[in-house]
């Protein structure tokens, strides 16, 4: 293998550049050039593509976002764009790609892969961490760590003022993001997508605990799940509690990766590399018990991430 293609592609998250930064130190580590792909399949379409060198990388590990920069590209899931995607694999030479986003973008390499046979390893990044095969994708510790951030501030106002704070978080059809940071911040709710949510228990629950003595309750609510503000209205028609709503929206996106993000970052990016240069397609690593794996891109997207329901039961538990 000579040269292989890298990008990312869809929501950016924090870590993928860690990630840019593994794949292309590991493969000129094995004599491999690489040609960094800007835009996601937009820029692969427009051959907006440049070689990287150990250069390219430097100072970019502890940036948030892409310096590839990603997009979302329509053109890309009809045959003319993927067609037109192809004649840069041939005129950049392209013998390998690596893809770095979440299950869409896996989507459109695959099919790529079953068009055109480039070789393909897909890296999961996406704060959402709706991934299955891997314990984590890049970029949702960070993501749970602002959330985490914001709970904290939240609390300082949510206990002066005794009042009942939602806060609204994201995670697309996940509520993985909800269910992490509601247990590390301590809230006394969690609603996600996964399970069904009642609005009268919340409300039950709200009043014991102001019964004895709460100052504040804080509910977590994935956007997948509800509206934060509908869920807040409701509440506060059914308790009269004063109820104030927070949507976290992209902050939760942005900042500097945290080390765990990094770390796994560099060690996908740098496995996305050895599968490709061992002639493997059709992959996506991940990271299981601590170990690095090799999982099937077809299984991968045909199955489904499921809840830890142990951990939304300990977080119901403890936050009585
Ligand atoms: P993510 O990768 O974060 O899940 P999207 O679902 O928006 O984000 O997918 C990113 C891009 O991947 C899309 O804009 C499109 O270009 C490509 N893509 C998604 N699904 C397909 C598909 N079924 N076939 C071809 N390309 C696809």
């Amino acid at each position: 293998m000579q040269r292989i293609g890298v990008l990312t592609s869809g929501g950016d998250s924090p870590g993928m550049n860690a990630a840019i930064r593994a794949v292309v130190r590991k493969a000129i580590y094995h004599g491999v050039e690489v040609i960094g792909i800007k835009h996601g399949y937009t820029g692969f379409i427009e051959a907006e593509m440049a070689p990287m060198n150990l250069g390219s990388v430097a100072d970019i590990i502890h940036r948030g976002g892409t310096i590839l920069q990603t997009a979302r590209s329509e053109e890309f899931k009809a045959p003319q764009g993927r067609a037109r995607a192809s004649q840069n694999v041939k005129r950049f030479r392209l013998q390998g790609l690596v893809i770095i986003g979440g299950d869409g973008s896996f989507r459109g390499g695959l099919q790529f892969y079953r068009e055109y046979k480039i070789p393909v390893v897909c890296v999961p990044g996406t704060i959402d961490n709706d991934i299955p095969g891997t314990d984590c994708s890049i970029g949702f510790d960070t993501a749970v760590n602002n959330v985490v951030d914001a709970i904290n501030k939240i609390r300082d106002t949510a206990t002066s003022h005794e009042r009942t704070f939602i806060i609204e978080v994201m995670g697309r059809e996940s509520g993985y993001i909800a269910l992490a940071a509601g247990l590390a911040g301590g809230a006394e709710t969690i609603v996600i997508p996964e399970l069904s949510a009642n609005v009268e228990e919340i409300c039950d629950k709200l009043c014991r605990g102001y019964k004895r003595g709460k100052l504040h309750s804080i509910i977590i609510v994935a956007e997948g799940a509800a509206s934060g503000l509908e869920m807040g209205r409701q509440i506060k028609e059914k308790t009269g509690f004063d109820t104030k709503v927070t949507i976290l929206g992209h902050l939760q996106r942005g900042g500097t990766p945290t080390a765990y993000d990094r770390i796994l970052a560099s060690r996908l990016g740098a496995e996305a590399v050895e599968l490709l240069i061992s002639g493997e397609t059709c992959k996506m690593v991940g990271m299981v018990s601590g170990k690095i794996v090799a999982e099937n891109l077809e299984e991968i997207l045909s199955g489904k991430k499921e809840i830890d329901m142990d951990i939304y039961n300990l977080a119901a538990i403890l936050s009585i």
